[in-house]
């Protein structure tokens, strides 16, 4: 591993004052990425920027009746907090299906948003990424693309976006609070990620020294039935191959009053399904209409020979998904 510098910050000017002072920096949540990917050579920051010890670990209910969660509060307390678990059920299933224990107890709402690809080709530093080096290319491109992205690619990168947690927050309408030099300013969740366009290296629209702070969850999406379901190779600790977050709040005749759809394994950032979610509201809940629905979304999906799987395992996957939700009962407040 490289030297690097340290500074532990007690508060968030403190953080981005740092970060801005120190060129090439980065904030350390957890560490369970950022480190990993330190000791592969693939990240060399000059210095890290502690940000655990910012007051930031706090989950509590937001003005409006939603709830608003630090960025540094643990992944397993997240998941177990009795709202979450009660109101927004996609997001607790999400997390539980990431990771281990061990690194559930470790990692931070914000570095979870925040982690990088695990595309084969991003960790090697013998393979040409430009994600990793811009201008190198991609060598998944005439390589192995089997994990790797059928929607929203470009010809300069193939990755797919890891989070499961990320997927849930999009379907969920989450929003983003932003602190930086500039100011604060808030950024719905499914703004954060971009697509890689011609700059694969930039994974997000955060600007230089930005921290997020927090991530509120609406009420709009909460009390709804919604659920998480993930494929993957292993039963266990393995990323997604395809995985759906689905919310369906059904009307008293049968039809879709609210529908939340989105995908994650399958495109450089978490996938929120719009086509889908138009065809499902005010449609009747059964099987024809997931199916059509599912259908408009994938239409746009650019599959390789080796990872054309994932456009029927997505299709099904969200299908049981809404089935079972469309079946469960409604919860009682
Ligand atoms: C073996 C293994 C299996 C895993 N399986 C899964 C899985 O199945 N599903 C899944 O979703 N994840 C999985 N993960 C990834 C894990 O969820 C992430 O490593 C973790 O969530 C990252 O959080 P962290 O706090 O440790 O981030 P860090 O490693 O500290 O940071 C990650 C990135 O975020 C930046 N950052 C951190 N916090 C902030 C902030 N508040 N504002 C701005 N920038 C910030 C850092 O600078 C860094 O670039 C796995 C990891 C491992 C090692």
């Amino acid at each position: 591993m490289k030297p690097f510098g340290y500074v532990r910050a007690r508060t968030v000017p403190e953080a981005i004052e740092a970060h801005m002072n120190a060129p090439a920096a980065r904030y350390l949540g957890g560490g369970t990425n950022l480190v990993d990917l330190m000791k592969l050579g693939v990240e060399t920051p000059a210095t890290l920027v502690d940000i655990s010890a910012l007051p930031l670990g706090e989950i509590e209910e937001s003005a409006e009746g939603g709830l608003r969660v630090g960025a540094t509060v643990r992944n397993s307390d997240l998941a177990a907090h009795p709202r979450v678990r009660a109101d927004w059920p996609v997001l607790s299933h999400a997390l539980l299906a990431g990771a281990s224990g061990q690194l559930r107890n470790a990692a931070t709402t914000g570095g979870n948003l925040l982690q990088r690809t695990r595309c084969p080709y991003f960790q090697d530093l013998a393979q040409p990424c430009g994600k990793r080096t811009p201008g190198t290319g991609c060598g998944a491109l005439t390589g192995h693309s089997r994990d790797l992205a059928v929607l929203g690619a470009s010809p300069a990168c193939l990755a797919t976006h890891p989070s499961d947690m990320a997927v849930a927050l999009a379907a969920l309408d989450a929003v983003l609070t932003v602190e930086g030099p500039g100011g604060t300013r808030t950024l719905p969740v499914t703004e954060l990620h971009r697509l890689p366009g011609a700059h694969p290296e930039r994974d997000t629209t955060l600007a230089p020294g930005e921290l997020i702070s927090a991530v509120t969850l609406p009420p709009a999406t909460a009390g709804a039935p919604s659920a998480y379901r993930k494929a993957r190779d292993r039963a266990s600790y393995a990323f997604a191959l395809v995985s759906v977050a689905a919310l369906l709040r059904l009307g008293p005749d049968g039809t879709v009053r609210q529908a939340r759809l989105a995908f994650g394994g399958v495109a450089p950032r978490p996938w929120r399904a719009p086509r889908a979610e138009d065809v499902l509201t005010g449609a009747r809940a059964d099987e024809e209409t997931f199916r059509r629905a599912v259908a408009a979304e994938l239409a746009q999906a650019r599959p390789r020979p080796d990872n054309a799987f994932k456009v029927p395992l997505a299709a099904e996957l969200a299908v049981a998904t809404l089935t079972d939700l469309a079946t469960a009962p409604e919860p009682q407040s």
